[in-house]
């Protein structure tokens, strides 16, 4: 199974390189976006300062009279949201060139799953630096690049080269690459918890791993969550903005949760029959398929693959959640699975790659309309019915 690509995205120092993008007579120089300093009698805070800005230690969120006390000869230039918004807007443009799978999570920071995006922009090395070459010629700004398996590790990653950065964490070497950096990397280490940790010395997040049992006699079982994550463990999925709306899906709970494969895979399959079924109904193609999937213990996975193209074939979809849910079970007690179409395009755009299992499709379409959903079920569907290999 192909390990999971994701990137985070993060613009550089992104308000301030927009005011020196558009006057160049700010370049090279201490640049602070924010509140009016007053002469260092102003209230407000810095929203970004320019790398020049922060070599006199000016940073966001500082009082802007605590960066004028630092930087009195800086520049100081009012915010101006409208026009961030709008480059916002053309870099999220951009970032969807690469997968339908983009979660913005402020105006110039972003999660792409490319882990689909490979057979069209290549291996994640190379889609990651056409990505920053894309942003470049679109906006003349820079981002810097985290690539890993996790949404943890690639942003931890994308903030260790900045500016104009590009690191890549090669799967298996997520544990390695962390275990040198300062605690306060990890997520869910905050000030109070550093303290702590610096305290019982523990210094980096390697020393968590290797002095875990130590740890949990002081700390308590919060630190198996903190290991995990200093392990590089993190499952959380890529959501797509606005994906709720976009998308149509479908859930099953089991009565009781279950390890039984072929009802698991007859599940998979009837689900995405069900969203196949309405897809063809709204007249659209869906790009995404997205797996959700939930243990005994309410541990939720969500794994997402883009298609190279859309499709509104329930064999096509089944093919990709099959491959997610075997890239995710191993052997679990299921609760729930879920399968979701997103990426949606109107369906009667001209195709090149016509899919073969369309015809067959149309045909289920016409019977169930005609005699009801019991009349037609697929023999893979039946219950005893026999495995007749990945595609059912
Ligand atoms: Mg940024």
């Amino acid at each position: 199974l192909v390990p999971r690509a994701i990137l985070h995205v993060d613009m550089d120092a992104f308000y301030a390189a927009i005011e020196q993008r558009d006057r160049p007579e700010l370049r090279g120089k201490p640049v602070i976006v924010g509140a009016d300093p007053r002469g260092g009698q102003g209230r407000g805070v810095v929203s970004t300062a320019s790398y020049e800005a922060r070599r006199f230690g000016v940073g966001s969120a500082m009082p802007i009279s605590e960066a004028y006390r630092r930087c009195p000869d800086g520049i100081y230039v009012p915010v101006d949201m409208k026009k961030y918004a709008e480059v916002s807007d053309q870099v999220m443009e951009v970032l969807g060139r690469f997968t339908d799978l983009v979660e913005p999570i402020s105006i110039d920071e972003a999660f792409l799953d490319v882990t689909g995006s490979t057979r069209m922009h290549g291996p994640p090395e190379t889609l990651a630096r056409s990505l920053k070459d894309a942003i470049r010629d679109r906006t003349s700004l820079t981002a810097s690049v985290g690539v890993a398996t996790s949404k943890l590790v690639a942003k931890i990653a994308s903030d260790l080269r900045k500016p104009d950065g590009l690191v890549i964490v090669p799967p298996g070497t997520e544990a390695a690459f962390l275990a040198p950096l300062p605690v306060r990397r990890l997520w869910g280490v905050g000030p109070k918890t550093e303290e702590r940790l610096l305290a019982l010395g523990v210094h980096t997040i390697g020393d968590i791993v290797t002095q875990q049992a130590r740890l949990q006699k002081k700390l308590g079982d919060g630190i198996d969550h903190l290991a995990g994550l200093a392990r590089g463990e993190d499952e959380r999925g890529v959501i797509a903005h606005g994906d709720e709306a976009k998308s149509m899906g479908q859930e099953h709970t089991y009565d009781e949760d279950t390890t039984d494969m072929k009802r698991l895979r007859r599940t998979l399959l009837s689900l995405c029959d069900a969203v196949a079924r309405r897809l063809r109904q709204h007249g659209v193609r869906s790009r995404t398929v997205t797996l959700k999937y939930r243990t005994e213990g309410f541990e939720t996975f969500t794994r997402a693959e883009t298609l190279p193209r859309s499709t509104d074939s329930g064999d096509a979809m089944f093919a990709v959640a099959w491959r997610l849910f075997e890239g995710i079970h191993r052997g679990r007690k299921v609760r729930l699975l879920g399968i979701y179409a997103s990426g949606l395009a109107a369906g009667d755009q001209l195709d090149m790659f016509p899919d073969e299992t369309r015809p067959a499709d149309r045909v289920r379409d016409a019977v169930t309309e005609k005699f009801g959903r019991a009349a037609l079920t697929r023999a893979s569907l039946l219950p005893g019915a026999r495995k007749r290999g990945p595609r059912g």
